[in-house]
């Protein structure tokens, strides 16, 4: 075999020479999406947090009437999905912003605030897309202990330093599911200097009963450094990938400028205004998933298992040790039911994250890991 070898001038060998990643993008360990069974079997995926009713009949519609159109462009800055949002929550539609999913906003509000010598405050068992879009500008994040699986608001203000630009709260929280009340979340805004943007990310907002919980638009509209952020994917839509958020008109131009200019599809924005205005779809689905929580957390706590108190669409259980939850994660993957491992990305190896599925899902789970609680 011959092999021509090519030798620049300045002696260094043309292989060693590549396109070299910004700063702190090697230091990413890449995004792991909770596993979907195997293509064409039956299984029952729980381990995504989507709806188990699937999605309002009327944002199905709505996605289908585009289809012969698909050729035109979408209105740029989805104002009729702001429209809808306005609408139904009360908010002047200048002051949001849709995104293709809840995570390109959260990139787009990363790369605005933060940068190289810069850090964002976040906590342990936060949602795992924090650490890398944060990391993805070259900025520092910083992981405060929780206690009982909550953010802890004390520890999230002794950690701010000098450099702090940014504090991500998921509330409720993935994967824990636990919350900060209105007290708790504005005790947090009230610590942190005027310079540090508050991202509260309510991709659960829809599901939470906790009467103490407030969705944070009164601070949105108080305060000149927070915002919000919204998804439907948790409501049926994931697959269109549609987020907004709520912010100041000064935050909104922000985004704005370095947003993609045709960010979110068309037959998206319009299956996402009809889900908005299909209350009643949103309310059955919240009383569906309230229902079943409860049950689940119910058979699970009264047969001697652990569930973290949750608010999402999901639970939080957790085991004795990893060995267990790998136990349980098999039985119920024999069964067909895949759920979230929590190990690897979160650090939680004796939990599993199980999202609240359809009536004979809830009651295929809590008798596969009551079966195994008594053998072990
Ligand atoms: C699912 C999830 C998101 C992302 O949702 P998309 O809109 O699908 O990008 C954001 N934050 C939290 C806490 C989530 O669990």
């Amino acid at each position: 075999m011959v092999r021509a070898v090519f030798q620049p001038r300045n002696g260094i060998m043309s292989d060693d020479i590549r396109p070299t990643p910004q700063p702190g993008i090697l230091d990413i360990t890449a995004y792991l999406p909770g596993k979907a069974g195997a293509a064409g079997s039956k299984a029952i995926k729980l381990s995504a947090n989507e709806s188990p009713l699937g999605a309002s009949p009327k944002a199905i519609e709505a996605f289908k009437s585009v289809a012969d159109h698909l050729e035109i462009y979408p209105e740029g800055s989805s104002r009729l999905l702001r429209v809808a949002l306005g609408e139904v929550h009360g908010i002047d539609p200048g002051t949001i912003v849709c995104g293709n999913g809840s995570d390109d906003l959260l990139h787009l509000l990363a790369q605005c605030y933060l940068g190289i010598g810069d850090d964002a405050v976040m906590s342990q068992y936060a949602f795992s897309v924090y650490p890398i879009i944060t990391k993805a500008t070259g900025a520092d994040i910083i992981i405060v202990d929780e206690v009982d699986y909550t953010a802890h608001v004390d520890g999230l203000l002794a950690a701010v330093t000098p450099r702090t630009k940014v504090v991500w709260l998921a509330n409720p929280n993935n994967p824990t599911g636990t919350y900060l009340s209105d007290a708790e979340v504005r005790r947090l805004h009230a610590g942190l200097r005027p310079d540090i943007l508050l991202v509260i990310d309510n991709a659960y907002a829809e599901y939470v009963t906790a009467e103490d919980f407030s969705i944070g638009l009164d601070l949105v509209r108080e305060a000149a450094n927070v915002v919000m952020v919204r998804t439907f994917s948790k409501m049926g839509l994931a697959a269109a990938r549609i987020g907004w958020m709520v912010g100041t008109p000064e935050l909104v131009d922000v985004i704005n400028r370095i947003r993609g200019p045709f960010n979110v599809n068309l037959p998206g924005q319009l299956a996402a205004a009809a889900a908005t205005r299909d209350v009643d779809f949103t309310a059955r689905l919240r009383e569906h998933n309230a229902h079943w929580r409860d049950w689940l957390t119910q058979e699970l706590t009264s047969n001697h298992m652990y569930v973290v108190p949750s608010q999402g669409n999901f639970v939080l259980v957790l085991f004795p040790d990893a060995d267990h939850a790998a136990m349980a994660f098999n039985a119920l993957a024999e069964r067909g039911l895949i759920v979230r491992e929590v190990g690897v990305s979160y650090g939680i190896h004796h939990g599993l994250r199980i999202s609240i599925g359809s009536e004979q899902a809830m009651i295929g789970v809590a008798g596969i890991l009551k079966a195994l609680v008594k053998i072990s």
